[in-house]
């Protein structure tokens, strides 16, 4: 393909005129001090475990343990915590089943804890390949397990799901879920019911089409399967649906995998006794590219209802038909009985990246209700019949210029989970605000997909950032994150609190009138859940992104969560991941908080090194404009736009291996350094293309020098 850097102008225009108008309204609103309390505390049973992902099957990630809160909050302290292994991020919710502590880390690291002390009883390590890491679009991440009968089952990165004795930590049983001929992960909690054990997968960046699986709990056998799009329409359908979604696909999708795939939300309602599944984007993005722009391309960016005994469809609810922005709807579903116009509603809720809060009937995913919870421009809004109303000019693919839409494809919301308060009534989202310049990749290659860079479709080059810290700047304060307390009957927003960068953690809610949520400026913190107030905080030494836990023994209360920054904000968007001062970094680390907490974390050394000048170094500025486009198709996903480091993989503009020919290319070409993640790209790039690729980092490391730019490191 052609690239040409964009020029300051250019940035400009597209910053100041290609901004679509909003129907949210980014200002201040009114925040009501008191939400409406709608349930008494007597009656809540008390759960004093976490035994299941979301708490309980209804996903709420609400405990109604109040020994910790409003009034004595403050006096939380750490009680213990542990380093955990994988720096790349920790996105893990721990359970607490029968007093024990089971978590797990980076790279599907395993481990059973004492859950007062923290004394470590079992360690299991799947060895998970390190060569599976360029699979991956978002980090080799993991976001817990499930438990059932003494059996704790993940699902590993490389497409294992593993059962283990809980007692003893040893393998049960194992089973390859995915073809590992393709570009297949798994980052997602599995769920249980019925004896079934239940996992989907991700990979939609680069190619796949996505799947949910049963498996059964004692033997690893596979029950059933549902694909969650068609396949090829010459031969006979996996699952009769797909005689049917066939027909909202055109051209020969099934070459480019479609996507759609369920790499986070399940739940499962045993009175329905349905698995809801929250579907990912398409594959490639772009719809001109995978379906001739044509068509709702069924069930990209769903919510799906199937039948947990035997995996068949039982209802959809798509909240992007089409979908050309990676706008997933995989993100956290919670399922409420909610007092709407008069009438209990059996709903479940939820915030996918596309902006909008959506209420649907779980019975039978008739549209209730939605408003966007973050400004939005891809759409005016949702008609009567829950079909959003899409703003032509957000089609990217009909254009010939780069169109920035908001939210980004980060989200407005991604996998940190929310909260549901029985007590307060109220939703916490862990909300972006974000943008992203979408460009129509003219050169895609319908016959020649590339294999192990991003697969989109989209050009992502005019997201790599300008010399300019003028406009870098302006885009950086564009980039936002906030708490959101939602009300989900009334559709609004009841408070927030407004952090200065996105991606902060997920949340918990407590009947202590609490809400815990770790930020990616590195602390966890507490808020009243009516107010909003913030009533304490804690220094992490890193940012947050997982969601805390609360649990009960021997009648003292505790809070956990894992730290550790990680994920796709921090390994893909550059320049936007230098928030305020916060300049988050991995330090990955399992941490247990209690009333009166004494324990200390180590002190931490100076996280800034300045940046080394290479005014010494053969330099050819034609070479590294030649390497800009596929530095940001092969490199971008992990190293970072415009090769701006995020705190989590290394940053390359301050590599050594930059320095010389010989050194880069035994890397990036024949894979030295694949036992640590980076595997070699010789089938991929010529050595002239590699070459092209060092220049480029050369050029930025030049840049950052110039502007006085640092880098950070975790040592
Ligand atoms: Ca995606």
């Amino acid at each position: 393909m052609t690239f040409s850097f964009l020029s300051r102008p250019t940035w400009v225009v597209l910053f100041s005129v290609l901004t679509l108008s909003a129907c949210g309204n980014e200002s201040t609103k009114a925040v009501p001090k008191t939400a409406k309390i709608k349930q008494s505390e007597a009656t809540l049973t008390q759960n004093t475990d976490w035994a299941k992902h979301g708490n309980s099957d209804f996903e709420e990630r609400f405990s109604t343990l109040n020994q910790i809160n409003s009034a004595n909050v403050g006096d939380l302290g750490l009680s213990w915590y542990i380093d955990l292994l994988g720096d790349s991020g920790q996105e893990a919710t721990p359970l607490v089943v029968n007093g024990v502590m089971y978590t797990t880390s980076a790279w599907s690291h395993v481990y059973a804890l004492n859950p007062i002390t923290g004394e470590q009883l079992w360690h299991f390590d799947p060895k998970v390949s390190k060569t599976v890491a360029v699979k991956g679009c978002c980090g080799p991440v993991n976001r817990g397990l499930a438990y059932s009968d003494g059996k704790l089952f993940i699902g590993a990165f490389d497409g294992r799901l593993i059962a283990i004795n809980a007692k003893t930590g040893k393998l049960v049983w194992e089973t390859q879920t995915v073809d590992t001929t393709q570009n297949y992960t798994i980052t997602g909690a599995p769920r249980i019911a019925n004896g079934k054990v239940f996992i989907g997968n991700g990979g939609a960046e680069f190619g796949v089409r996505g799947y949910v699986s049963a498996y059964d709990q004692d033997t690893g056998e596979m029950r059933w399967r549902f694909y969650t799009t068609p396949g090829d329409p010459s031969k006979p359908q996996e699952n009769p649906i797909h005689n049917e979604t066939v027909k909202t696909w055109s051209g020969e999708f099934w070459k480019l995998g479609g996507g759609a795939t369920a790499w986070d939300s399940m739940a499962y309602d045993p009175e329905l006794n349905l698995l809801f599944v929250g579907t990912g984007n398409s594959s490639p993005w772009n719809p001109r590219i995978r379906t001739q722009g044509k068509g709702d391309n069924l069930f990209v960016s769903s919510i799906l209802a199937l039948n947990a005994d035997t995996g068949s469809y039982v209802w959809h609810y798509q909240t992007t038909p089409q979908d050309g922005w990676d706008y997933t709807a995989t993100q956290h579903m919670i399922l409420a009985d909610l007092d709407i116009k008069g009438e209990t509603r059996k709903v479940i809720m939820q915030a996918p990246k596309n902006g909008f809060f959506y209420v649907l009937d779980r019975t039978n995913g008739n549209y209730i209700s939605a408003e966007n919870y973050v400004p939005v421009t891809w759409a005016e809004g949702i008609d009567d019949n829950g079909r959003p109303i899409i703003n032509p000019a957000a089609k990217y693919w009909e254009q010939d210029k780069p169109v920035l839409v908001t939210p980004a494809w980060t989200g407005g919301h991604n996998w940190h989970p929310m909260s549901y308060s029985k007590k307060t009534g109220l939703v916490y989202i862990p909300a972006h605000e974000m943008s992203f310049p979408y460009f129509d990749d003219k050169e895609f290659d319908i016959n020649n997909p590339l294999s192990l860079a991003v697969n989109l479709g989209v050009d992502v080059a005019p997201a790599s950032f300008p010399d300019n810290p003028e406009v870098i700047k302006a885009i950086k304060a564009g980039t936002k994150g906030h708490l959101s307390a939602w009300d989900p009957v009334a559709q609004k927003e009841v408070w927030r609190v407004q952090y200065d960068g996105p991606w902060n953690g997920g949340v918990l809610s407590t009947a202590g009138d609490l809400v815990f949520q770790g930020s990616a400026a590195g602390f966890v913190n507490a808020y009243n859940a009516t107010s909003g107030e913030k009533l304490w905080e804690f220094p992490a030494q890193t940012g947050v992104v997982a969601p805390p836990i609360t649990y009960q023994i021997n009648g003292e209360q505790y809070i956990t969560v894992s730290v550790g920054w990680g994920g796709i904000f921090p390994r893909m968007t550059g320049p936007m991941t230098q928030i305020s001062n916060s300049d988050p970094v991995n330090r990955s680390r399992l941490m247990t908080f209690k009333l009166n907490g004494k324990a200390r974390l180590p002190e931490t050394q100076g996280t800034l090194r300045a940046m080394q000048t290479l005014d010494e170094i053969e330099f050819d500025a034609t070479m590294a404009k030649a390497g800009h486009a596929d530095y940001e198709r092969y490199c971008a996903g992990c190293h970072g736009t415009g090769a701006v480091g995020g705190g989590v993989v290394p940053d390359l503009r301050y590599s050594a291996a930059i320095t010389t020919s010989a050194g880069f290319s035994a890397i990036v070409s024949d894979g030295v350094l694949a036992s640590r993640g980076m595997v070699g790209f010789k089938k991929e790039l010529s050595p002239e293309r590699i070459e092209a690729l060092r220049h480029f980092v050369i050029d930025r490391n030049k840049f950052a020098h110039s502007i006085g730019d640092t880098q950070r490191t975790s040592r």
